[in-house]
């Protein structure tokens, strides 16, 4: 089943509102309408509005970065599904590991917000990866299996079929090391058997499985060969429009 590839760009916290409006525009100079491709855009929540006014008619696609899985109350500083879609989401990024490791995001509140994107008809990019320390110690795919078990808990196979999963090795996010294309496809080959495990063999095969870890202009081609990786989650390289546009235009 042929995968359509995905090239999502996650601003984390960079950008103030007019900077986020003059990046969307800018990146739309650099890479214009693609028809076999998805783009994705994550900019900070302040500016979510403001970049989905930027990006109207251009085939792109708005993604937050996080949400609350209730829909409203008394939670300071969250966001909520129905706010996100007001806000032109499409997409929303759950248990990227940069909230795990330094917001305390757990297996089992990544399967709540993934229900809660869910029920608002959100898109999630559910993220998982291993540490360092857990890759030489041979616990990578033990560490994926349990995230991916974790954060799709209590979903049935329709459910499993409208997400995306990301595959973003922890020590090679932001840090300019990136997994080999054999350490990445391994993970990705486990995951998608995960998937028929826990779906069927059908949404397995459909299922997106981005890679995130430092995806630059100069690895992206070698990376999207892979068999099993159907995009990239990018971070650094997504906050310069021409870098960002030649990954879109990733050649495999
Ligand atoms: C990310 O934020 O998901 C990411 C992969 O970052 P970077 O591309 O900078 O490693």
């Amino acid at each position: 089943m042929a995968r359509v590839p995905i090239l999502a760009g996650n601003w984390k916290m960079n950008c103030t509102l007019p900077e986020s409006e003059a990046l969307a525009g800018e990146l739309y100079k650099e890479i214009g309408q693609l028809d076999d491709r998805e783009v994705i855009i994550a900019p900070t929540t302040p500016a979510l509005t403001a970049v989905a006014r930027q990006i109207d008619g251009s085939g792109y696609k708005l993604s937050a970065q996080d949400l609350h899985w209730e829909d409203s109350g008394a939670f300071t500083g969250e966001v909520s599904g129905p706010m996100l879609v007001a806000a032109g989401c499409s997409h929303v990024i759950i248990g990227h590991s940069e909230r795990r490791q330094y917001f305390g995001e757990t297996d089992g509140r990544v399967a709540l917000k993934v229900k809660a994107a869910l029920r608002h008809k959100l898109t999630p990019i559910v993220c998982v990866g291993e540490t360092l320390e857990e890759r030489e110690s041979g616990e990578t795919l033990a560490v994926i299996e349990r995230q991916v078990r974790g954060g799709l808990d209590g979903l049935d196979a329709n459910s499993i079929a409208g997400l995306v999963l990301a595959y973003e090795p922890v020590w090679a996010i932001g840090t300019g090391k990136v997994a080999t294309p054999q350490q990445a496809q391994e993970v990705h080959a486990s995951i998608r058997s995960l998937v028929a495990e826990l779906a069927n063999a059908e949404v397995a095969a459909g299922c997106r499985i981005l890679y995130g870890g430092s995806v630059k202009p100069e690895n992206v081609d070698i990376l999207m060969s892979q068999e099993d990786i159907d995009g990239a989650l990018v971070g650094g390289a997504s906050l310069k429009a021409a870098d960002f546009a030649r990954i879109v235009r990733f050649q495999s």
